[in-house]
């Protein structure tokens, strides 16, 4: 097998250095989707994917506007007898803070020790990246796609892919495929090969609470209002119980429970909990009673308080009632939670657990669905396939703690099956400082990408992926 990729083999040798070239000078735009001084970085980026498309020889390259952020848009037509497979993935990257804990600066990236770090490396730039030399590999040296290809490369996914949905319902005629191939998970602790078969999805949402209209002195007024931060204190601590549940009525009713097979594979995954603590620096694991950590991290929906601010932070002591208090909260869903339900639920709960005198809102920022796509899908079956070839072992089917929105959309807006097909390391640090890519993992992903459209292609057509 390996001799018929030896074409593929030599290309990727002689242009190994180039491809690192390139692929750092993405890494050093920094195109952050939620700040809005990083607009012109986020057209910048956007450009550069389209650039690197139409250098590859992909048709119809265009930087699509959404109302938002951009989406690169490319498609590859002429395997008339071949399944057209959509590719996704995103040229955004998430904000940098805390700054300091970085090494080495976010957006200049650093090769250390087989690994790159910058803003983006595996999250998801490293992804987008290896297929567009797949891309340019596959027509450098055969000069034909197996498959058709559609490319559909967003800028907004760290920020809840606010206009994609939109944009896929309007362009849905153009978008039609067989199969959706989405780059943005990774592998296993361990870096065990994986493929990911389920997705949490999100709501995201803010607490304001306001008391007086301006901070009051505490020894004036002290003893005499209620105070905002303690109250924002107290709704927060109301939002679980003592057995680590989320303490929202409702919120478990539409849950899927997880069936005794699939805890007994989620049972099976070498998963080492004490090293699991360990790297993440905590003094104890902790989650709802009655799952394992394999199951609260990756297939039970959560609540958690993302940030919280309000009165004086400064410097040695000043003596005040804040005016004001805010809180962003964020749950992880799971089939077959709705989020928008599950914001009203959480909403009415925060409201019905403020105390009286002060004024709360509860705004929805961004949802997402969740997703579990079927582990015996011939697509999936073949991506298997590939990753056992290039990687020498067989992937584990994972579920993945995370969310991307889009995931859902694909299946829902455009009836595609999924394969969540995506190679970073799990101690990729994704959303924290010094985030890192493997090298060996962008490698081996590239040549599993080129062989996958291989593999799609021998499914057949259409019929056959449904
Ligand atoms: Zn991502």
């Amino acid at each position: 097998m390996a001799d018929s990729y030896a074409d593929f083999e030599a290309y990727l040798q002689t242009t190994a250095s180039a491809r690192l070239a390139d692929y750092l000078e993405l890494l050093r735009i920094p195109s952050i989707s939620a700040l809005s001084e990083h607009a012109g970085d986020i057209r910048t980026a956007a450009g550069f994917v389209a650039d690197r498309l139409r250098a590859a020889g992909i048709e119809h390259v265009e930087v699509a506007e959404t109302g938002g952020h951009p989406v690169v848009y490319g498609d590859w037509l002429h395997a008339p007898r071949a399944p057209t497979v959509l590719v996704y993935g995103h040229y955004d990257v998430q904000p940098v803070d805390p700054l300091d804990l970085w090494e080495t600066p976010p957006f200049e990236p650093r090769v250390e020790n087989g690994r790159v770090y910058a803003r983006g490396a595996a999250d998801d730039k490293g992804q987008v990246h290896l297929h567009l030399a797949a891309a340019a590999a596959w027509l450098a040296v055969r000069g034909a796609f197996p498959v058709n290809l559609r490319y559909v490369v967003e800028g907004e996914e760290e920020s809840g892919s606010e206009n994609l949905e939109r944009w896929l319902e309007e362009h849905r005629d153009r978008l039609s495929a067989d199969v959706a191939v989405i780059s943005d998970t990774g592998f296993f602790e361990g870096n065990l090969p994986a493929i990911t078969v389920g997705l949490r999805g999100m709501m995201y949402a803010q607490i304001d609470v306001v008391g007086s209209r301006l901070d009051l002195h505490s020894g004036s007024h002290g003893g005499a209002v209620m105070n905002p931060a303690l109250a924002l204190a107290e709704i927060l601590a109301g939002l679980h119980d003592h057995d680590g549940r989320v303490a929202v009525e409702g919120f478990y009713d539409d849950v899927v429970e997880l069936t005794g097979g699939d805890r007994a594979e989620l049972a099976r995954l070498p998963f080492d909990e004490e090293a699991y603590r360990e790297s993440l620096g905590v003094p104890a694991l902790h989650g709802e009673r009655g799952y394992t950590t394999v199951e609260r991290k990756s297939a039970r929906p959560t609540l958690d308080v993302n940030g919280i601010w309000g009165g004086f932070e400064g410097e040695g002591a000043k003596t005040i009632i804040p005016a004001h208090a805010h809180a962003k909260v964020s749950c992880r869903l799971v089939p077959d939670q709705d989020p928008h339900r599950v914001f009203e639920l959480v909403r009415d709960r925060i409201l019905e657990l403020a105390p009286v005198g002060v004024r709360v809102e509860v705004r929805l920022i961004n949802t997402g669905h969740p997703l579990v796509t079927p582990i015996d899908h011939p697509a999936t079956q073949a991506a298997a396939a590939c990753i056992r070839e290039v990687f020498g072992k067989a992937p584990l089917f994972i579920r993945e703690g995370g969310s991307v929105p889009v995931a859902c959309s694909f299946a829902s807006v455009l009836s595609l099956p999924v394969v969540l097909l995506g190679f970073t390391p799990p101690d990729d640090q994704a959303h924290a400082p010094n985030e890192s890519m493997r090298l060996d993992n962008y490698e081996l992903g590239l040549r599993t990408v080129i062989r996958y459209w291989d593999a799609l292609a021998a499914i057949g057509l259409a019929a056959s992926l449904d």
